[in-house]
């Protein structure tokens, strides 16, 4: 089995669901699941209604489901032809009513999980149709609110989808090709729920999991990861092969491609992740997996939106459990540290959520001098530093000569060294680097 995803720009018009049909047609690639988003636009339009919802603003949200009605039937009209389209349309105004249903009462936090979840079953209501319907290929639509679920903890429920999944698929024993939707899924409880915005290459990986498939492809808009962010530097390039923790760590600092915790369902079970360009469906893209290439650093990337936190303690001279007892400050605030840096008689740490900053700073000052800096970048140099024979980490330095860094943390991981800078900074740093390291394409 394999499971191919499409994101929401490659699903985003008839044409664009057409040409997505193409691709998963090809007889070559065996029995396979497609795993879709929702069209672009729409989950950010179904937030915007849940919104003025939540506002009371039930004129707002009502237009707002109307004008989304309107996109859907013009899809209908244009990817259905020859009587298909009103069957169809009766089935999307279903959904359309179920949003309108919402707009009476006011909204709850359940309501607008059901909200959310109307793109995804939208999307592959009309692509299975067309599939169906219009190219007469046999394929079978699987609700993924079947089998996808969470566990107590919020976290997905991976025996729970395994048993689900083999159940849903074991009546379609002949069958080649499955299509469902990404992103949604069941709470512990059993209501509606979804896996965050962008969850569905998580649901893709999770999905890969389950079935143990031999390749998981996340087909998007851009042919594969980029060796640095291609919104601030010219000419970067796709980088053609990385491990599982160099994507990983890719994804969790910057790389908008891929959601970062789609890579651990794959790496613990070994299944390679195809990261396709559906605009340019032959070039090779990113192939990540267990392997990692000989290049020391491959990649670059920058995560916007940081706090610096330096806590100055003479506490923590020869004393021990001292950093315990810091870190489960940040543990009672259930937030994540992102970068540490020590010396004898201070700490640096970074967090990526502030919403508990305030209380989080009163306990720290507790121990001493609190500083805090705002609009601070983590750039991320990924790669198999252990192979760094020939002083890449030494390039990295020298090209950011002029740059003012904030903290260093290296040798924390084989691969992966992190610098925080200020979000000014930013985008000179990623131009040095890009100089620095990766003036010519690798080969
Ligand atoms: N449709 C959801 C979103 O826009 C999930 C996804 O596309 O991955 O966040
Ligand atoms: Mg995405």
């Amino acid at each position: 089995m394999k499971v191919l995803k499409f994101g929401g720009t490659s699903v985003g018009s008839a044409q664009r669901m057409r040409e997505v049909a193409g691709l998963v047609h090809a007889p070559q690639l065996g029995r396979r699941i497609v795993v879709l988003s929702a069209m672009s636009g729409t989950t950010n339009a179904l937030v915007d209604i849940a919104r003025l919802l939540y506002a009371q603003d039930v004129a707002a949200a009502t237009a707002g489901i109307e004008a989304l009605r309107q996109r859907y039937h013009d899809v209908a009209q244009e990817l259905l032809p020859g009587g298909h389209a009103p069957a169809a349309i009766g089935q999307l105004d279903q959904h359309f009513q179920t949003l309108l249903d919402l707009t009476t009462a006011p909204l709850s936090s359940d309501g607008e999980r059901v909200i959310l979840a109307q793109g995804e079953l939208l999307s592959t209501l009309l692509f299975h149709r067309y599939v169906t319907q219009v190219l007469g290929h046999p394929a079978v639509l699987l609700p993924a609110l079947d089998f996808m679920r969470l566990d107590q903890d919020d976290e997905p429920d991976a025996a729970y989808i395994r048993e689900h999944l083999a159940a849903t698929l074991a009546p379609h024993a002949a069958q080649q090709l499955f299509i469902t939707q990404g992103y949604i899924c069941r709470s512990a409880q059993g209501s509606i729920d979804n896996l965050k915005r962008g969850g569905s290459d998580y649901s893709a990986s999770l999905i890969g999991a389950a079935v143990e498939a031999e390749e998981i492809q996340i087909w998007t808009d851009i042919d594969g990861l980029h060796n640095n962010d291609p919104r601030v530097v010219p000419g970067t390039y796709p980088i053609r092969e990385l491990s599982f923790d160099e994507a990983a760590e890719l994804a969790y600092f910057g790389a908008k491609i891929l959601h970062p915790s789609s890579v651990l369902p794959a790496r613990q079970h070994g299944i390679p992740v195809r990261l396709l360009n559906t605009m340019q469906p032959d070039a090779p893209g990113t192939l990540i997996s267990s392997r990692t290439g000989s290049e020391a650093i491959k990649a670059v990337a920058a995560k916007d939106g940081i706090t610096a936190i330096n806590v100055k303690s003479s506490r923590m001279l020869l004393a021990h459990g001292f950093l315990r007892t810091l870190f489960e400050v940040f543990e009672r605030y259930r937030t994540s540290i992102d970068m540490i840096t020590t010396s004898e008689v201070a700490v640096s740490l970074t967090i990526d959520d502030p919403a508990r900053l305030p209380q989080i700073l009163e306990e720290l000052r507790r121990f001493g001098t609190v500083e805090v800096d705002e609009n601070q970048t983590i750039i991320c140099l990924v790669g198999n530093l252990l192979q760094d024979a020939h002083g890449a980490a030494h390039a990295a330095f020298a090209a950011l000569q002029d740059i003012p860094l904030r903290m260093i943390s290296y040798g924390g991981s084989p691969n992966n060294i992190s610098l925080l800078v200020n979000t000014v900074d930013k985008t000179r740093a990623l131009l040095a680097l890009n100089e620095g390291l990766f003036r010519k394409p690798s080969p």
